[in-house]
């Protein structure tokens, strides 16, 4: 065979699909994990099912007023559940779990964590330990504080744990380390058991080092028999680290992303520590919307029930997008992919050096993926391979198109950066 002239021909028939998907003209942005428009219809009763005669606890307490800043007693009962922790671990929120985080951090720079109370703004430096691919969000927030990002491997069992153990050992000034243990955003991930123990048990040189849970997908499965995360706060307890982790939660994607309810668990001690600092920044959160939450969400087996309502509706676009790769690249040798549990992401991988060529050709013919440099600290991954797809948002046949082109984009920038042939015959 002719080398240069099969790669040629491949190449123009490439670039003509390409070129009849710019004369369409698509316009989709997938770019962040937003829910569709037939999701947020599931929890429309969340708006209506709380009348103002039914604002009030069993014991008479009023949750249109002032007070309870650490939430409502009812919203505690269910969502300890949820995370399985006990009542007096948990501390609901407002809308955003992100926002608790972010909170979370700020207070520990200027008060330092519950417990220690030496504000971590007075050390030198303080780094945290970011596994990667990771969520921009969290990135963003050590960015913003100034706190230095050491990226460490994300496998397929957790973080390379050798690696994690190493550092937070030698390193005072490694204050944390972000984990989303069930459906990592992007990569789909669920944490080993072992790596739950590692973590727990690992020594830290910094005694206010602080595991960041973000267990946003706690209940998002795809499957009757999904896989059983490890409690980390038990496991914190058993190695004698009971306040090693901060647990964050929320129902973004289980009622609204805008009108959610989010929460943060952690031993009983350090949430008192919590309640004390909470108190300075609020007299309370939205007890209407957690009590909303309560009346609407009933209790585990009913949101049990209404999660797989969402996963009826995204579960064929996550086929979709899983069955154009399969038919587009399988056997190509060009990308690797992940077939997730449950979450909100497919983690596509291209060859080195081709992620964000592939992201920029897909915009120009209309279809916004998230920057690939965004999933890895300070937004550069170093292989430029990694691409996030967040597949709930659009129809399954608007997904359809968008992953043919993407699938040829991916096919037309490897073919030009492998052009040599290695690529097709290693
Ligand atoms: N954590 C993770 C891992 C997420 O993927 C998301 C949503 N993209 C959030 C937190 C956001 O949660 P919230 O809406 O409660 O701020």
């Amino acid at each position: 065979m002719n080398l240069p002239q099969f790669f040629n021909n491949n190449l123009s028939e490439l670039y003509d699909r390409y070129y009849k998907f710019v004369d369409r003209k698509m316009h989709l942005d997938i770019s962040r994990s937003k829910p569709c428009q037939e999701q947020l219809d599931l929890s429309s009763e969340l708006i209506t099912c709380l009348n103002y005669r039914d604002c009030l606890a069993s014991d008479g307490t009023d949750y249109r007023n002032y007070g309870i800043v650490d939430g409502i007693r009812e919203a505690k009962k269910l969502f300890s559940q949820l995370l399985d922790m006990n009542e007096d671990e948990i501390i609901i929120g407002g809308n955003s779990s992100l926002n608790l985080m972010y909170d979370f951090i700020a207070r520990a720079m200027t008060h330092g964590v519950p417990g220690i109370n030496v504000p971590w703004m007075l050390s030198d430096k303080v780094k945290f330990i970011c596994p990667s691919p990771g969520y921009d969000r969290h990135f963003a927030i050590c960015k913003h504080f100034n706190i230095e990002m050491i990226n460490v491997e994300i496998k397929d069992y957790g973080p390379d744990m050798d690696a994690v153990e190493e550092l937070v050992a030698n390193d005072e000034s490694i204050k944390g380390i972000w984990c989303m243990p069930q459906y990592s955003n992007p990569t789909g991930t669920v944490y080993a058991d072992e790596v739950v123990d590692r973590l727990a048990a690992m020594k830290t040189k910094a005694c206010d080092f602080r595991i960041f849970w973000d267990n946003a997908y706690a209940v998002h499965h795809f499957s009757e028999n999904p896989p059983v995360l490890k409690n980390i706060l038990k496991a914190c307890k058993d190695a004698g680290n009971p306040d090693r982790v901060v647990i964050f939660s929320t129902t973004s994607k289980i009622t609204l992303p805008g009108a959610g309810v989010a929460m943060m668990a952690a031993c009983k001690e350090i949430i008192e520590g919590i309640k004390v600092q909470l108190s300075m920044q609020t007299i309370g959160p939205d007890k209407i919307n957690q009590l909303r939450h309560v009346r609407f969400l009933k209790n585990m087996d009913n949101i049990r029930e209404h999660v797989k309502k969402h996963v009826k509706i995204i579960k064929p676009k996550f086929d979709m997008v899983l069955s154009v790769f399969e038919r587009e690249l399988d056997g190509k040798g060009m990308a690797w992919w992940n077939y997730p549990q449950g979450g909100y992401f497919i983690h596509l991988k291209t060859l080195k050096g081709c992620a964000s060529e592939v992201v920029e050709m897909a915009a120009r013919a209309g279809l916004v993926l998230g920057n690939p440099g965004t999933l890895f600290p300070y937004g550069v991954d170093p292989e430029d391979r990694h691409i996030r797809i967040a597949p709930t948002f659009p129809s399954v046949e608007e997904l359809e198109n968008a992953m043919e082109l993407l699938c040829i984009c991916i096919q037309i920038v490897t073919l030009k950066k492998y052009s040599d042939g290695t690529l097709l015959f290693n």
